[in-house]
């Protein structure tokens, strides 16, 4: 394989998460509604329907043109993409072809080795979705939901080199929309699907391969098989002499497996012309700057911040910063502290991220808020409550929604502390556990962190753990 190169380009598409859709005001997000339940005139392409843009839609895409350095046009137009399909009833998507909303610029990717892979851009452009097709019982049904949602087009330069790197550009720019609030970019709901060119030419021979395209790969999974099966079938073609015929081939998401659907000699032909029913979308440069200054901290920045102000290990910071509001929590539960970072992350990573993970809900969505956590975190250096409670404690802040000082109180999980109590309790567990006892005297000494687990067992984890381990051990040496 290593006298070949593959060189990889992806076209994206990305469902801007808008309110209603691109030229009509049907509900965007339908994907829970009953089939054709979110359709007018408009997004079923019926003859004489206006269609009127959606200011959402280019907000959105222009924060999205920004946030990887793109140049955005301040005139960009609408065209018509001319084709026959049952889901595109008009006969024709509306797109933008020759002057679309931005062009060039950059998304950095960060490989699992550290490396960096720089992939170009080389345009953004709107465009309306299509409706989705079943067969059922041999009938085909059409739903038109999905139908005029609101998608960008994001098409790289061919920088990318293998399947692994284009599954780091996808997760990166998942993160990226996600991150600035365009998408949800949810693959499993298609709101993030791709098309990758594929070529595989003779290493060091200068020249790129004739490129086959994999149409409507819906999963970073798929995208990995997808390109290594594309990459594998060139090669073999080339080994035995061929020349790689130029097709349009599509994954199989059941099958697993790719499968040719035209060859490219019979590729459409969409005549493109101006959409004559839209205005073209005219930004004022001022418009433009007021969007970038909207522009949230961009997640590799933040990662790079948290490293260098807050001196968190890199797998933290990287931990921290997969989404926005977790980086967010992280912050405000930090300034609420006003203690060690790390000691912050710590609890994040092992305790809200097990929350985030149990709710199925993000961290702003959870009861215990940055304050709450700050505050437990707190009780737990003053040694007010043990590690142990405060790990409680935060499951029932998140339960209830109460503060953790009056839980604590209500429930009095404060530190036991008093000698006299816990010496009766550790006199207690060692008369009971006479032949553990025996097999300590006789030199078995880690029997003490079992003995200090039973009276923390007995004390629901409030007694003072060093109390308990200087008292047990006074008592077993007899010392
Ligand atoms: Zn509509």
């Amino acid at each position: 394989m290593s006298e070949y190169t593959a060189v990889i380009g992806l076209e994206t598409h990305i469902q801007l998460n808008t309110r209603t859709k691109a030229f009509c005001s049907c509900k965007a997000d339908s994907w829970n509604e009953p089939p054709n339940s979110s359709i007018c005139p408009v997004c079923t392409g019926q003859p004489g329907a206006l269609p009127s843009p959606n200011a959402e839609m280019i907000h959105k895409a222009v924060l999205l043109c920004l946030a990887v350095h793109a140049e955005v046009n301040q005139v960009s137009f609408f065209d018509r993409k001319n084709y026959l399909y049952a889901d595109m009833p008009g006969g024709y998507q509306v797109t933008q072809n020759d002057q679309p909303i931005g062009l060039g610029g950059y998304l950095d990717v960060e490989m699992d080795n550290g490396r960096m892979v720089r992939v170009r851009i080389d345009n953004l452009h709107m465009e309306e979705d299509a409706g989705k097709t079943r067969n059922e019982n041999g009938i085909r049904l059409i739903d038109f939901n999905r139908s005029g949602i609101p998608l960008v087009e994001m098409v790289t330069k061919p920088d990318l080199h293998s399947a692994d790197e284009a599954a780091a550009y996808l997760i990166r720019l998942r993160r990226l929309i996600r991150w600035i609030g365009v998408s949800e970019g949810n693959m499993e709901k298609a709101q993030l699907r791709c098309d990758a060119n594929v070529s595989v030419a003779p290493a060091g021979s200068g020249k790129p391969g004739r490129k086959c395209e994999i149409k409507n790969i819906n999963s970073i999974d798929a995208v990995r098989k997808a390109i290594v099966s594309e990459i594998e079938r060139q090669t073999r073609e080339l080994e035995a002499g061929h020349e790689v015929e130029q097709w349009t081939i599509e994954w199989d998401n059941d099958a697993r497996e790719l499968r040719k659907m035209r060859s490219k000699e019979n590729a459409v032909d969409y005549r493109f012309f101006r959409e004559p029913n839209l205005m073209p979308v005219v930004l004022s440069q001022e418009q433009i700057e007021a969007w970038h200054e909207e522009l949230p901290e961009l997640p590799w920045v933040r990662k790079q911040r948290f490293i260098t102000d807050y001196k968190l290990p890199v797998y933290d910071a990287g931990i921290l910063t997969t989404e926005r509001d977790l980086s967010d929590y992280f912050e405000e539960t930090l300034n609420f502290y006003g203690g060690d970072p790390k000691r912050v992350s710590n609890w994040m990573m092992n305790e809200i991220l097990r929350l985030v993970n149990e709710s199925g809900t993000s961290a702003s969505g959870l009861n215990i808020r940055p304050r709450d956590l700050a505050e437990i975190i707190q009780m737990v250096d003053s040694g007010t409550i043990t590690a142990a409670v405060g790990k409680d404690l935060i499951d029932l802040v998140q339960q209830s929604g109460k503060a953790p000082s009056r839980i604590a109180a209500e429930k009095n999980l404060t530190v036991v502390s008093d000698e006299g109590i816990i010496r009766g309790i550790c006199e207690k567990v060692v008369s009971s556990n006479p032949k553990e006892a025996e097999a300590f005297r006789a030199g078995k000494e880690t029997l003490l962190g079992w003995f200090t687990g039973q009276v923390m067992r007995e004390t629901k984890g409030k007694a003072d753990a060093k109390l308990v381990g200087k008292i047990l051990k006074s008592m077993l040496t007899g010392r």
